[in-house]
């Protein structure tokens, strides 16, 4: 008896209880959802492989906005009055440094920001033009720091200690987050090192329209020869333009590739005059759209590395053409049968 009695006193109670543990959890659930549902930080990066880095970090937390977008050219960029809205607002601006956004001092002013700044490349060891380079002003400094991605992994990192200190509540997500980065990096660092030893030290020497891949080249031993220096603003004289085809067929450079951000005539110019082969396109200093190949700074380190190899890798057959000792037989452009077909297959 005494046990039916106190059966029925949990019943009565139950009713009572259930309606606040569904309160309860549905608290909690709104609580959650209040956290996640928060404004986005407010994010503004200069151009688009930033703006990809500060995405990557910040994830969901953030919004970044990107003033100069995919395919832009940041040396010599005018900002909107759009610009400085968005400046106005942003309680985070990231941008490269190293001279790379001289417009960026006026902008800055101009919009009355009085967020933190993150200047993503304080971290890295300058580069300067060297001088001997056609179209490069010795002693300019190199704002391309991020052609190499150890020095990314510096700027991913400023980038971690900004968002953080804008937005404390999120620093374990930012660290997480920061850490696969630098991951990814170390794996695409790794990649590029493997596919780049393929090629043969003759065949190390591209031209490309400026002088974007400084950076690169002194990580991975690759040469870029370019007919306009570090800064786009700079136009090519037409001494460097001839000391630059004169290298070209002195040096039998394989390969001249054009980029995202430049007008490809110069190119065009240089490879009709050598006779050296168009590589494809090179992401110097922006991203592409989304869908294109190179929406993320990943992508377009690795759409970078499959261009160079593809153009500069020779085919298996090729491979006797780069031994030293004279060969018996004509040399490939000599060649008219179905083997140099064979050749350039692959190519
Ligand atoms: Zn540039």
């Amino acid at each position: 008896m005494q046990k039916h009695h106190r059966t029925r006193v949990l019943w009565t109670l139950r009713p009572g209880l259930l309606p606040r543990l569904l309160l309860a959890v549905l608290l909690g659930l709104t609580a959650g959802t209040t956290v996640r549902a928060q404004a986005p930080l407010p994010v503004v990066a200069s151009f688009s492989i930033l703006g990809d880095l500060v995405a990557q970090v910040g994830g969901e937390r953030v919004a970044v906005n990107t003033l100069v977008g995919p395919g832009g050219d940041a040396h010599v960029y005018e900002p909107t009055p759009a610009d400085a809205r968005a400046l106005s607002e942003a309680r985070l601006l990231v941008t490269n440094g190293l001279g790379f956004e001289g417009w960026m001092e006026r902008l800055v002013a101009a919009s009355g920001f009085s967020g933190i700044q993150v200047v993503a490349a304080e971290d890295v060891v300058p580069r300067r033009a060297d001088s001997d380079d056609p179209g490069a002003h010795g002693g300019d400094i190199d704002p391309h720091a991020w052609q190499d991605p150890a020095n990314v992994a510096l700027y991913v990192e400023r980038i971690r200690a900004g968002l953080t200190k804008a937005d404390p509540a999120g620093a374990a997500d930012y660290r997480a987050r920061a850490e696969d980065y630098a991951a990814a990096l170390a794996r695409l660092d790794a990649d590029i090192r493997a596919a780049l030893a393929e090629i043969p030290p003759a065949r190390r020497q591209v031209v490309t329209s400026h002088d974007a891949f400084g950076y690169y080249a002194d990580a991975y031993a690759i040469d870029f020869l370019a007919p306009v220096g570090v800064n786009t603003e700079a136009e090519a004289s037409a001494a460097d333009m001839a000391a630059l085809i004169r290298q070209i067929r002195a040096e039998s450079i394989p390969a001249v590739f054009v980029e995202n951000i430049s007008d490809p005539r110069l190119v065009e110019q240089i490879r009709r005059e050598t006779g050296a082969r168009a590589g494809g396109t090179l992401y110097s200093d922006a991203l592409s759209s989304q869908d294109g190949p190179a929406g993320t700074y990943l992508d377009m380190m690795r759409h970078n590395l499959d261009t160079l190899t593809a153009a500069l890798v020779p085919a298996p057959e090729a491979v006797p053409e780069q031994t030293p000792e004279p060969a018996p037989e004509p040399a490939p452009e000599q060649a008219q049968g179905v083997s140099s077909t064979t050749v350039n297959q692959d190519r």
